[in-house]
Order: structure tokens, then sequence, then C-alpha cells
């Protein structure tokens, strides 16, 4: 055991969440979101995965960088990479990267758009646009529709291959919040008015994990989950409903290297912080260089029947929990501690109680944690 603390990622729960997904919204292709790493989850062995075993051929990133890596790593397969945010089309360099290893920019501006248009070698390369419909982040202004039109015609293209937007507030309810009423009514009328300028609309997407779990969107051909697929519920409370089953694909295991037992007032670790009273320590093996930074100061962990609290400053390989004293022969040195599996209540609870979201949790992981993939 070279390292004690690991991602253990589960292949068959990641199925077993496709499934639900697919319940969720039958109709629609999907898209999966494995931009930062697979969230956090290794983007090779889950997009292979995906791709061999589920039959997933449709991936999102954010960076052209995710994009070369994926083909460097996995030549052998055969699917479609989406870059959505980093895409830096205008340059020599990064077109030629495009064309040669088929990748595929999601155009977000009118500049990117007229060098994509006026370029020859782009002229079979599909066109894919995202447009702003409220979010007022990446996205072609529903303003600059004529002009989109007028360059469509001038270059001679009749479809978008794909139309997509984005929302912002899908993890609140899509009922409720006006904005993402705003944004789906005008997600509407931008179909609409392109259909009304002859331009046909091949394909189309709008909803990510929080606006599907709603059923929001799904009257597009495509849905585009990224965090549900890995196991939590993107919707806050009083949202989340129980609507979403899917269950932590991973589980975060690190171990007890020693434990001891400590009076009211000692100072444990960095700081001097003193106990609160007569307990257990158990010094784990994470700390900020594996992404469990100072922020889980306070963080309940289970372990045999006690529930444990990280306690004082967390050190860059180590972190304190303490425990109360009864659990001074639950605690053992070797025993191995999670601090999350595969439920995923417990998981959302861990989040909030340290006030983040599970996306940061689970880009929050550094390399340091080696990721071990399981299939049944
Ligand atoms: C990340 C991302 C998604 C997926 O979002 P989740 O909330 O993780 O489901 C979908 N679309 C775009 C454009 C994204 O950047």
């Amino acid at each position: 055991m070279r390292y004690r603390s690991r991602l253990v990622v589960d292949l068959d729960i990641l199925s077993s969440n496709l499934d639900k997904l697919k319940a969720l919204a039958p109709s629609n292709e999907i898209m999966a979101m494995v931009k930062a790493n697979a969230y956090g989850h290794g983007a090779v062995p889950i997009v292979r995965f995906a791709c061999q075993n589920l039959g997933l051929k449709e991936f999102g990133l954010a960076t052209l960088g995710e994009a070369i890596y994926l083909r460097d790593e996995l030549p052998e397969l055969d699917f479609e990479a989406y870059v959505f945010s980093d895409v830096q089309i205008a340059l020599q360099e990064c077109k030629e990267i495009y064309l040669n290893r088929r990748i595929l920019p999601v155009l977000s501006n009118i500049e990117d758009l007229s060098f994509f248009l006026a370029d020859k070698d782009f002229r079979h390369f599909p066109l894919i646009l995202k447009f702003n419909t409220g979010m007022n982040r990446l996205g072609i202004k529903m303003d600059d529709l004529d002009h989109v039109a007028n360059l469509l015609k001038k270059f001679g293209r009749k479809t978008i291959d794909h139309l997509m937007s984005h929302f912002a507030c899908a993890s609140q309810s899509m009922f409720k919040i006006k904005m993402n009423q705003k944004q789906l009514e005008n997600f509407k009328q931008l179909k609409s008015e392109l259909r009304a300028r002859g331009i046909q609309v091949e394909k189309s997407s709008f909803s990510n994990s929080g606006a599907i779990e709603q059923k929001a969107g799904l009257e597009e051909s495509h849905i585009r989950p990224g965090l549900m697929l890995y196991g939590p519920s993107s919707l806050t409370l009083p949202n989340r409903k129980g609507v979403w089953s899917g269950q932590m694909i991973s589980r975060l295991e690190t171990y007890i290297i020693q434990t001891f037992e400590v009076g009211p007032g000692e100072p444990i670790g960095y700081g001097a912080t003193p106990c609160p009273r007569n307990g257990v320590v158990a010094i784990v093996a994470l700390g900020y260089g594996d992404g469990i930074i100072n922020r889980y100061r306070g963080a309940k962990i289970r372990h045999n029947g006690h529930v444990g609290e990280i306690y004082g400053r967390v050190n860059m390989d180590m972190a304190q929990v303490f425990f109360e004293q009864d659990a001074v022969c639950d605690l053992r040195a070797g025993d191995i501690m999670t601090i999350w599996d595969h439920d995923q209540e417990s998981f959302l609870e861990l989040a909030e109680s340290i006030d983040t979201i599970p996306y940061e949790i689970f880009c929050q992981l550094t390399p340091r944690v080696p990721r071990v993939y399981r299939l049944e």
C-alpha cells in the first residue's frame, strides 16, 4: 500500500446512475460533461468506460487541453469531444488541432463565429453555437441574432448543427424562479426566430443536472448532465425532494495513522488548538495536499458507529479527527476511515456543513489521491 488514502470509483454505480438518468429523460441524447478531469474522478477511465460499456459517444470539456488529453490517451475510441469555454479557435496552432483531431469548438461569441465561418478549412465542420439567454457569462447575445443570420447567409450555411444555452439558476426551481422561466422563454424564441430566418437547427441542448432533475429543457434533442452522473443532486434545499436517486460513484478513503487520548484544553497540531473536553484524537492521512483544505474543519466523520469531527488546523498531509471518549475502543491505527461513501444524502450534508458545493469538493481533490477503479 503505497498510498494510504484513495478515491475508489465504482464504475457499476456510474452505469446505474446512467440508467436512472435515462428513466428521467428517456428520449434525450446524452452529452456527458467530463470537464475538470471528470469532476475529479479521472476523465480517461470514465470516458473509456462510458464509451465502451455504456454507449455514450459525446463528451463535454472546458478546455482544448482537456480534449487533446482525451484524444491522446484514448486514440482507439470513437467519440465526439466538445470544448465549451477555453476555445481559442482563432490561434493558428489551435485551429489545426480542432481540424486534425476532430475536436468540436462551441462558439460563444461573434468574433469566433466570424473567424470560423470565414475559414475555408472549417467549411464542413459542425457549427455549434451557444447563446446567452440570460446567464450573462459566455454566449452570443440574443440581440445579435440578425448579425448571426447574416453571417450564416454570407458564408452559405443554412444549418446550426447544435444550438445551446446554459442556465444560471438550475439548482433552484425551474418553475418558480423568474430567471429560469425567462431563459426557457428566450431559448424558445431564439429557435423560432432562427427558423423564421430560414436557419435549420439540427440538434439542441439546454439542461444541465439541476434542470434535468426537474425535467426542464427535455424538449431539446440533447441533455448535458455533469454532476448527477457522479452521484449528487445539484438542487439546493428545499427543491431537492429526492427526485434524483443517484448514488455516489466514489468513496474517499483514508487510514488512521495513530490515535491518542486527550484531556480538556490539551493542544493538538499546528496552532495548538485546545481540545474541548476528554476524548480521542485520530490522525488521518489526508490534508490540504490532498485537497482536504481547512474548510473541512468541523466536518463530521463517522467511524464504527461514532461521529467525530475534523478538529484544529488541517495539515498538508494529515488531519486530526476528534471523537468522544467512548470511541476509544473502536478507533485503531490502521483502520480505514471513509470521508464519504456511496450515500448521496450524507455527501450533500458534508458539503453543506462546510459551506461548499459537491462540485468544489470533487474538483479540489489533488493528484496525490490515487483514483482506483472497481467494476464487478
Ligand atoms: C458543466 C456544464 C454542464 C454540466 O453541469 P452540471 O451542473 O454539472 O450538470 C452543462 N453545460 C455546460 C455548458 C457546462 O459548462
